[in-house]
Formats: structure tokens, sequence, C-alpha cells
């Protein structure tokens, strides 16, 4: 009998315009990233779906990556059997950061199974604009069971990381039965 491989589903949520579609783009173009078995596209700033293989330490780890649009939130966070959640904010727009950290209080009244939550500090490259310092951040990853990445989509910086960092939260899950 033919094993099915997992098809591990990440959400990745945040405010129009905080750079969820750059990330989902470096992560089409990684050196990490193998098959893109399909996708669906609903318009240019819109929802957004992949279906891709990362291939990390001779392994294969194959993810459907959802961009929810923002204000779908809610409909998205019930959906069952998330692996990770990857919440978005810019460090340059302080009610962004605010609103993921709604977004992280709404995961856990949900999520009880062990997924992995990321909260990512996106256009880590706008230094002087910041509006978010880094202990704020960590503080409110530690109380909410998440970890905590500051990247850049424009320049490309750790967003491998990023990627990597998800996988690997996906592969240390309790497995289930
Ligand atoms: P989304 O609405 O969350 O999908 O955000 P987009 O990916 O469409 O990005 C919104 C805007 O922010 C676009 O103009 C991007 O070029 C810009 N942007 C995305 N990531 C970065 C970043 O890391 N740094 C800077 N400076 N701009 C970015
Ligand atoms: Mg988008």
């Amino acid at each position: 009998e033919e094993l099915k491989a997992a098809v591990h589903k990440v959400l990745m949520l945040g405010d129009h315009g905080v750079g969820k579609s750059a990330l989902l783009q470096q992560f089409m173009t990684s050196e990490y990233m193998g098959a893109v078995d399909a996708s669906f596209d609903e318009g240019f700033t819109d929802a957004c779906e992949k279906t891709v293989s990362v291939l990390l330490d001779a392994e294969e780890t194959t993810m459907d990556i959802i961009d929810v649009a923002y204000g779908k939130e809610q409909e998205h966070l019930n959906l069952p059997d998330v692996a990770a959640y990857i919440v978005v904010y810019a460090m340059n727009d302080r009610s962004s950061f605010l609103h993921a950290v709604e977004i992280l209080q709404d995961i856990r009244k949900v999520e009880d199974k062990g997924a992995a939550v990321i909260l990512v500090a996106n256009k880590s490259d706008l230094v002087r604009k910041r509006k978010v310092n880094s202990e704020e951040a960590k503080g409110i990853c530690s109380s909410h069971r998440s970890k905590y990445i500051e990247v850049s989509a424009a320049l490309n910086h750790k967003v491998d990381d990023l990627l990597v960092g998800a996988v690997t939260q996906i592969r240390l899950r309790p497995k289930r039965l």
C-alpha cells in the first residue's frame, strides 16, 4: 500500500501591506525550495495558496502555504490541523504589530496540537523608521509560545532562516496517530 506524504498546512497572517506576498515570493526562489506542485492565485494583493516542497537535510517537507487575505483571518483560524502559523507585521508600522498580537491571541484560543507559531518582524531594512523594538516583540512571543525573527523581504535578509525555521518547527511537532 502506498503511503501518502503528509501535506502540512501553513497560514501566513498579518495586516495588508506588511509583506506577506513579498515573503512568499522570496520563499519560491529559495535554494531550499523544491517542487512547486500546485498554485492558486486570487488576484494581485488578495489570497493566494501554494503547495511547495522544501528540501532540508536530505528530507522533503511538503507544505500548503496559504497567504490569508487581510480581513479573512477568522474563517482561516478555524481551519483544522494547521501545522504552522506565520504571523507577519512591519516593524515600521505599530498598528500592524498590535494586530499581529491580536492574531497570536486568537491562535492560542484555537490551537492545541503543538502547531508552530512564528512572529515575523518584516522590513528590517527600514531601521530608522522602526516603531517596535525587539525586546517588546520578544516579550510577546515568550508569553504566546511563539518564535521570533526579524527579516527583510525586500533585501531577502533572513528569509531563508524563516523558511528553514518553519520547516524545522513543523518537523519537531509531536507525532499524531
Ligand atoms: P502584503 O499585503 O502583506 O502581501 O504585502 P506585500 O508583499 O504586497 O508588500 C506591501 C508593500 O511593502 C510593497 O510595496 C512591498 O514592496 C513592500 N515591502 C515588502 N517587504 C518589504 C521589506 O522587507 N522592506 C521594505 N522596505 N518594503 C517591503
Ligand atoms: Mg499580499
